[in-house]
């Protein structure tokens, strides 16, 4: 005797994600009332605001971002629908009765999210990163007359110091070195200067990590970001959701990485340092 196979889920078509055809897993829903996975979500912001900074309270602080910080809710992107600028919010609870209505294509979409698209840490996976860019600020007084001088500290969080190699910080030709090159946490550079400028800064990865920088799968080493300094009051930041990735340094794809690089340690290399 057989136990009778179980009858198979049909998914009706308004539980399906608008972008990958699959039932909604984990769905958010954009102020456009629009519902999509959320790691559907991401990719699709990912590859619109890689690199844009959004603006954020000084007083926010990267301790609340661990690596596994799911950083899609706080996201604006324009929605892959209607292109509205939006933020996308879990509904749990729409997720609770898809669970409970396709319980067998429910587990095989965590299963899916979890290893191949899932935006969380997976074996090969693609994993999230949280820069905070900004700048502190105090205005110290010049002498009697002089002008007030501005005594600001620029720097760069990330939530996954492990992974970065270096930050180069270009400042302004003017400056005695105009190029730092910071190689371990607290990522920051402080001056007393007279002016704003725009600071340019290159976050460079370990290898083998490499920044996700588009939709198309491109990978790169470094991620360069732009910083207009402010002097308005005690400071301003920005944060950035970035993407990384292991890269396997497979010849069809290859790394853009500096020629100078330290030796690189993947398994599928051959050493020529003997
Ligand atoms: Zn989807
Ligand atoms: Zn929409």
């Amino acid at each position: 005797m057989t136990s009778p196979a179980p009858a198979p889920e049909t998914v009706a078509h308004d539980d399906l994600c608008p972008i990958c055809h699959l039932l909604l897993y984990a769905p958010v829903r954009t102020e456009c009332n629009h519902l999509l996975c959320a790691s559907c979500m991401a990719q699709w912001a990912d590859a619109s605001t890689l690199t844009r900074i959004t603006p954020s309270s000084l007083d926010m602080d990267l301790s609340a971002f661990d690596p596994n910080y799911d950083p899609t809710p706080d996201l604006e992107a324009g929605c892959p629908m209607c292109r509205t600028l939006t933020a996308a919010v879990p509904d749990r609870k729409l997720a609770g009765f898809l669970e409970a209505r396709y319980p067998a294509a429910y587990a095989e979409r965590r299963v899916e999210e979890e290893t191949a698209r899932g935006s969380r840490v997976g074996e090969d996976g693609v994993q999230g990163m949280m820069i905070l860019i900004g700048n502190r600020h105090r205005a110290e007084r010049g002498g009697d007359e002089g002008p007030n001088k501005h005594n600001w500290t620029f720097f760069v969080r990330v939530s996954r110091p492990d992974i970065v190699k270096e930050i180069r910080v270009n400042l302004h030709p003017t400056f005695r070195p105009p190029r730092v090159v910071l190689t371990e946490p607290p990522f920051e550079v402080r001056c007393l200067g007279w002016g704003t400028f725009t600071i340019e800064a290159e976050l460079v990865l370990n290898e083998p990590y490499g920044w996700v920088k588009d939709g198309m799968g491109s990978r790169s080493q470094s991620l360069e970001l732009s910083w207009m300094l402010d002097f308005e009051g005690r400071g301003k930041q920005g944060r950035v959701r970035a993407k990384v990735k292991k890269l396997d340094g497979d010849a069809d794809h290859p790394i853009d990485v500096d020629a100078r690089a330290s030796p690189v340690n993947l398994p599928h290399m051959d050493h020529q340092h003997v």
